[in-house]
């Protein structure tokens, strides 16, 4: 080949590679609002699957996600994280075997605990589950503020108060929440949007079904590069009461990141160069008698769990290291997980440590200027 037709076939692949290929690697995070660890490490829970109190069909109930031993058990739930992230990822929060994942805020309900994840730094200052603007910084912030991911920011969430958890005005961080109609005029979006409309029972709580519709068609029109979903009907069931929901819930959701994790490996621009991050916000009661409801008063609902999975993350899969991580770590890691720094100058929490391939050595924030508050009692 003489020289000035190699250069021009180099010329066209290197045009080729960066249409597809992102250079940069890509973050989707997802929480299941108000998932317990129990039922994530363990599966559906005998007394609460029998009971017809909480479980209105309770023989179909153990059909579908009963099985003597937990390891089974827990895989009929959530087949996707115990066939696939168990194997390539990580799942930090089984307690029995002495690895804890715990919220630092104090008040263990929604608004509290993802302002702690986001922003890094758990507030002292009582928030409630009320549309009020959010004075902090979060992760997604930072990130659509540096040059390589400006723009490239998205979130779709379930509950209707994400964009002032993650105060959409000030960083044009684009949040789709609730039945806010979609704005893109492609034909998917069009057909969600009258969707949308027709759905005539309404609560704080958009159907997740629709959220995450909304956020896959968005992936596959405009590739963010660092996407957000948040999932909320396992928490709106379960505070009704209704363990069978809460589960159908859980494994739909599982169904979803399978159908998401496909999608990004099948996709040149996502593929090999995407991690997962999926958690939670918040525990729940630890007893059969008040399993639905959280909160400062009810023991077991700072107890939660975490899982990663992609290119940087170390494939332990259930970890059994005795460790204590903090949902505030979540921030710093997942800003990690791209290679950039979240926190310079600002006292939060260091990234998770043993998630990554080779350390977080060079990823550490430096030293915070102000002291991180001491968090009394909340082991
Ligand atoms: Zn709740």
């Amino acid at each position: 080949m003489n020289r000035p037709k190699y250069l021009v076939l180099l010329a066209f692949l290197l045009i080729q590679f960066s249409a597809t290929k992102s250079q940069t690697p890509n973050v989707v995070v997802v929480t299941l609002d108000g998932v317990r660890w129990q039922e994530v490490f363990n599966g559906a829970e005998y007394s609460l699957l029998t009971d017809e109190k909480y479980s209105h069909d309770t023989g179909l109930m153990r059909q579908q996600y009963w099985h003597e031993e937990a390891s089974e058990r827990r895989k009929k739930l959530m087949p996707f994280l115990w066939n696939v992230v168990s194997k390539k990822g990580q799942l930090l929060g089984n307690r029995k075997l002495g690895n804890k994942v715990t919220v630092a805020n104090l008040y263990k309900i929604s608004y509290p605990g993802y302002n702690e994840m986001f922003s890094g730094k758990p507030d002292w200052l009582f928030i409630p589950n009320l549309a009020v603007r959010n004075p902090r910084n979060n992760v997604f912030q930072y990130l659509n503020n540096l040059e390589s991911y400006k723009g490239k920011v998205a979130a779709f969430c379930s509950w209707q108060l994400f964009p002032f958890i993650l105060n959409e005005k000030n960083d044009a961080v684009q949040v789709n929440a609730g039945y806010e109609a979609l704005a893109g005029t492609d034909s998917t979006s069009v057909l969600i949007n009258e969707v949308q409309e027709q759905v005539k029972e309404r609560t704080n709580t958009r159907h997740d079904m629709l959220t995450y519709e909304c956020a896959k068609n968005y992936m596959k029109l405009h590739h963010p590069k660092v996407l957000y979903i948040g999932l909320g009907e396992a928490d709106q069931y379960a505070h009704e009461g209704r363990y069978d929901i809460y589960l159908q819930k859980l494994h739909q959701a599982d169904l979803m990141l399978e159908e998401l994790w496909y999608n990004i490996q099948t996709d040149p621009f996502y593929k090999d160069n995407t991690s997962i991050v999926i958690t939670t916000d918040h525990g729940r009661g630890n007893k059969p008698g008040n399993w639905y409801t959280h909160g400062f008063w009810i023991k077991g609902s700072g107890e939660t769990w975490m899982a990663a999975m992609g290119p940087g993350i170390e494939p332990k899969g259930e970890s059994k290291d005795k460790q204590q991580v903090h949902l505030k770590q979540l921030a710093a890691t997942i800003s990690s997980v791209l290679g950039v720094h979240f926190g310079q100058n600002l006292s939060i929490a260091a990234p998770i440590e043993g998630l990554f391939n080779d350390g977080i050595e060079d990823l550490q924030p430096p030293k915070p200027i102000v002291p991180e508050m001491s968090l009394i009692g909340l082991k």
